[in-house]
């Protein structure tokens, strides 16, 4: 026993999969047409995907933002947890990673769900700020350039209702966010991770879950 999080050999991460991990055909099917692409790591992991869906049920989601979508796999997890009028605002800027996902999209029948927007994601974000939806999103999932990631988190929050949820991906970010930066984008999760720690609204809790992901509720 140990009150530290389990350090997972791959024995156990097997038993963790073997004994948790529900998926859709088509999340099966997307991560293996995943597998092969130059940037698979990328890719969210199934068990963070699962739990990213408990999140959007445990919230009674249903319009939801993602900035930086890939292949498409933590979009569909989400779609799939949604309401059949639940939309993800899905953010990329690159149709050839996104159009990979897009058949498994329709195959799981959640593909009226994903309103993909091909431009640099604080466009789309601004934009529907300017278009007088603050205060109308339930969840937020941000996983794009670092670089990017503390904008990103501004305008998710004003994007947010009260008691909304922004799940942030990678603030681990192999570890090295724990040693002094030696790249810009190691120092740009160190410093939102440090400005996290103190922003009072918001309620928060970083989890050793994939490469670190950071729950944010909005006050
Ligand atoms: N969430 C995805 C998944 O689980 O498969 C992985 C996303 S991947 C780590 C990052 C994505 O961000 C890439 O698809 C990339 O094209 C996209 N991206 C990079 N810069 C961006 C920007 N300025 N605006 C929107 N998307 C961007
Ligand atoms: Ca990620």
């Amino acid at each position: 026993m140990s009150s530290r999080t389990l350090n997972l050999d791959d024995t156990v991460y097997q038993y963790l999969l073997s004994h948790s991990l529900r998926e859709h055909p088509a999340q099966v099917a997307l991560r293996e047409a995943t597998r092969t692409h130059p940037y698979a790591v990328m890719q969210i992991s199934p068990e963070q995907g699962q739990f990213m869906a408990l999140l959007i049920r445990l919230l009674g989601a249903r319009r939801t933002i993602e900035i930086g979508v890939f292949t498409g796999y933590s979009a569909l997890s989400v779609a799939l947890a949604l309401p059949d009028d639940g939309r993800v605002l899905a953010c990329d800027i690159s149709d050839e990673y996104t159009r990979i996902g897009v058949p498994h999209w329709k195959a799981a029948g959640v593909a009226h769900k994903i309103d993909l927007q091909l431009a640099p994601a604080l466009n789309t974000l601004d934009a529907r700020i300017n278009a007088g939806e603050k205060g109308q999103y339930d969840f937020a999932f941000i996983d794009a350039d670092k670089s990017g990631y503390d904008a990103y988190y501004e305008r998710c929050l004003t994007l947010l209702r009260v008691g909304g949820l922004i799940a942030i991906d990678n603030t681990l970010w192999s570890g090295k966010v724990a040693t002094p930066a030696e790249d810009a984008d190691t120092a740009a999760l160190q410093a939102l991770n440090n400005k996290l720690h103190r922003d009072e609204r918001v309620d928060i809790s970083m989890l050793p879950i994939g490469d670190g992901l950071t729950l944010a509720r909005k006050r």
